[in-house]
């Protein structure tokens, strides 16, 4: 039965129902209670502080004007830090002002002293652009603001490098631009005082080891110069901040963590989509079209985007006001669809007040959007995330989540949207079929108690590491010193490039050996990238890595850029490059490969009795061998098609456990059903790791077997997916015991009987998801928990 909206509609955008009645009714829709958990997040006034003492009057004033009275507790706990020279990292939630947090000590120090600069980095041009505004709207004497980025026209590179006291850029300019011309920046570095790196959790995996080691050989630099600037940080909330913030500059860092700016309050809702009866009749998403016996991906569960667009529709007709976060563009368009088709259904004319919003909208198009969804000609809108990049959404009554957005940063930003000044406002999130959100909704205290995920890099990652002291050996021959500053594997990484015949050891040091400098993409991994080309215009859309090209770039491959979707014809692997053409097609495509791995070093481990846990290199060889095609409404698979790709082989990090045979016997593991239960455990490991790190689930793959030649013994390997690892593995090694125990508690909640995608079906298996078994699953993973210690 589908559910049609409340026949009342109240027609304005006055005050809406209280969220907890909104929710009542809500719920009260359907057979079952789809709810499984409502935290109430109470409003919280703000804990101001008093202005730091060393903050002039002059700076106070022009903060004042700009509308901030006092600073919170926590900006001034991290701008004192910083002011003392200590470096600090703010990860407080979105829109608590970090930035006040490093602004006050950096101006004040550039007030205080005429001859000091301040390099702040942001990762996007956007927002460095955004923070330019905001430090130029102060209109402090002397301080001289400027972007420095790809955008600068040359005319004013100069003056900039001369006369700007405050420079934004990116680590991408730092990288390319900065350090290589350090001559021509010697002024500047050698008065340096402060480092601000904006939204630092975005650099993650291989991009933020790159940008660890760029902090570096701007250490460097400095060093040589005299200057040892402050580092400022600013985060959104995340597990074991300072952790992470040390390992990307390799300094000791201090963290604020305590968030003292108000908040109004939030009525939050986990919610999940019941479970369709098996023999599934015509009104709901059409069952398993199974295109082969082995690929029967089941949807057992009422598809998220369904429920989504019934929510949006019982909230409309509610007369709230209310915005929906969908992953994919042709998603939101389907949320849109289906709420309004049911809106008009129940009055004729009300699916008006309902529309999909897509990126790429000129500016005055976004004005539009937002002045009707203020005055109420909207009511509903459903949209990707591509609003939170330049939508000015506030004061809406209900907020709608379909699907985790992948970390509870994005989840509190998208949430965040809800709320008018001083109102309670509810937010849903929809679980998908995934084991993540399954666990999720079940476990409402691994979003609402303490943040669990940590940002996660590996400096030491030799594929990182060995171009990165390229760059710098360039910039300046390397001394002994300048290995203890780049870490871990630094001697390895230089003996390695000195064999390549790159360095040439000469009594004051390593020194570069070419003419050119090396090429080092801080985005690049694993082969040169493939340009993403439309076909009729001759356009460069994008550049995808060598190693995800073959997943994302295959023909027949529906490819997303910024929101606009374009099928792939043609996938030139000697010319680097695919050839697309737009088109929205109704399904999502799935490359599946099939993977061969073999260990290479074991580099640390932990004998629990009949379990081992192991951490070390592998060899990856795998080769990309079909696609699914997925209607994107239902989730239905329509076919399965074959691909003809070369295999391609990756060294990596990955954790694996093993198990004794005799202890799955006793646990009850049929030998029979040992590949089922490996296989079944795997997938649902690799879909809870991003619990513990920021990674996806596409960043990393596993392969389990119920006898390694490695390991002669039952195993299943999970490793990372970028070459030389990007520190997922090594996260999950780390967190092994409570990552494995999510795992085994997202399977044992699931309410299907044989297993489905919320649990232990992957969408990316090259086996097509079989075989798999559920309950062995469990056993299995009760065997490692029992014998691994805490
Ligand atoms: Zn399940
Ligand atoms: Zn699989």
């Amino acid at each position: 039965m589908e559910s049609s909206p409340a026949a009342t509609v109240s027609a304005g955008p006055g005050p809406g129902p209280a969220p907890a009645d909104l929710l009542r009714r809500l719920r009260a829709r359907g057979a079952g209670d789809p709810v499984t958990h409502v935290e109430r997040v109470p409003a919280r006034a703000g804990v101001p502080a008093p202005w730091p003492s060393w903050a002039s009057e002059e700076l106070r004033a022009a903060f004042t004007g700009r509308g901030v009275t006092a600073p919170w507790q926590h900006q001034a706990e991290a701008a004192n830090l910083a002011y003392e020279g200590q470096h600090v990292i703010v990860a407080t939630g979105t829109a608590s002002g970090k930035s006040l947090a490093y602004q006050l000590p950096a101006l004040a120090t550039l007030l205080a002293d005429p001859r000091a600069t301040v390099l702040y980095l942001a990762p996007t041009k956007a927002l460095a652009a955004d923070q330019l505004r905001a430090v130029a709207a102060l209109e402090l004497e002397g301080v001289r603001p400027s972007c420095y980025d790809g955008d600068t026209p040359r005319a004013e590179r100069e003056w900039i490098r001369r006369h700007s006291r405050f420079v934004l850029t990116n680590p991408d300019m730092l990288h390319h631009g900065i350090l290589p011309g350090h001559a021509q920046w010697s002024g500047f570095l050698r008065r340096l005082a402060y480092v601000v790196i904006d939204e630092c959790h975005t650099y993650r995996g291989v991009f933020g080891s790159h940008v660890a080691h760029v902090l570096r050989r701007l250490r460097r630099q400095c060093a040589r110069f005299g200057a040892t600037p402050v580092f400022v940080l600013a985060s959104a909330t995340s597990g074991d901040p300072a952790t992470a913030a040390g390992r990307l500059t390799g300094l000791p860092v201090t963290a604020v963590t305590e968030d003292a700016s108000p908040r109004g309050g939030v009525t939050f809702a986990l919610w999940e989509p019941p479970l369709l009866p098996s023999d599934t009749n015509s009104s709901s998403p059409v069952p398993p079209q199974a295109t082969g016996e082995h690929d029967d991906l089941r949807q057992v569960r009422r598809s998220a985007l369904r429920e989504t667009a019934d929510l949006l529709a019982d909230t409309v007709a509610e007369g709230v006001r209310t915005l929906a976060f969908v992953r994919s563009r042709k998603g939101a368009e389907v949320v849109a669809a289906n709420a309004r088709r049911s809106l008009d259904d129940a009055v004729p004319g009300l699916g008006d007040r309902v529309a999909a919003y897509r990126g790429g909208y000129l500016r005055e198009e976004r004005r539009e959007l937002e002045r009707a969804l203020l005055h109420g000609d909207l009511l509903g809108l459903a949209s990707t995330n591509a609003l939170e990049l330049g939508v000015d959404l506030v004061g809406l009554d209900a907020v709608l989540i379909c699907g985790y957005p992948g970390t509870r940063a994005s989840l509190w930003q998208q949430a965040g949207r809800a709320g008018r000044s001083g109102q309670e406002a509810l937010a849903v999130l929809v679980a998908r079929d995934d084991p993540l959100d399954t666990y999720l909704v079940h476990h409402p205290e691994a979003i609402f108690g303490a943040p669990v995920e940590a940002t996660v890099l590996d400096p030491a990652n030799p594929y990182v590491l060995a171009p990165q002291l390229a760059c710098a050996a360039v910039e300046a021959p390397l001394t002994p010193a300048d290995l203890v500053l780049f870490g871990d594997g630094a001697k390895e990484a230089v003996d390695q490039l000195v064999a390549a015949g790159a360095l040439r050891q000469r009594p004051t040091g390593w020194y570069w050996r070419h003419r050119e400098r090396p090429e080092v993409d801080l985005r690049g991994e694993g082969g040169a990238p493939v340009c993403v080309v439309e076909s009729s215009t001759g356009r460069l859309l994008g550049t995808v890595d060598g190693g995800s090209s073959h997943f994302l770039l295959h023909p027949g491959a529906v490819y997303l850029h910024q929101g606009v979707s374009y099928v792939v014809d043609d996938l030139d692997l000697a010319d680097g490059c695919a050839l697309v053409h737009a088109e929205e097609p109704d399904w999502s495509t799935h490359a599946r490969d099939v993977t061969d791995l073999s260990v290479v070093s074991v580099r640390s481990y932990v004998d629990a009795g009949p379990v081992g846990m192991f951490l070390g290199e592998v060899d990856v060889t795998s080769q990309v061998v079909s696609y699914q095609r997925r209607r994107i409404a239902t989730g239905e698979v329509i076919d399965t098609r074959p691909l003809d790709l070369p295999t391609r082989e990756l060294r990596t990090v990955a954790v694996w456990f093993t198990l004794s045979p005799q202890s799955l016997t006793l646990a009850g593991v049929q030998p029979a059903d040992v590949p089922g239960a490996l296989h079944a455990a795997e997938h649902a490991a690799i879909g809870l790791l991003p619990l513990m790190a920021t990674c996806d689930r596409w960043d990393i793959g596993g392969l389990s077997t119920a006898v390694h030649p490695d390991t002669e013994a039952p195993t299943v390997f999970v490793y990372d997916g970028h070459p030389g690892g990007a520190g997922f593995a090594e996260r999950a090694y780390g967190t092994a015991s409570a990552w494995l125990r999510a795992t085994r508690d997202a399977i044992v909640e699931c309410g299907c009987e044989t297993g489905c995608p919320s649990c232990v079906q992957s969408p990316k298996c090259g086996n097509g998801n079989n075989p798999l078994s559920k309950p062995d699953a469990i056993r299995v993973l009760d065997v490692v928990l029992a014998n691994l210690p805490q």
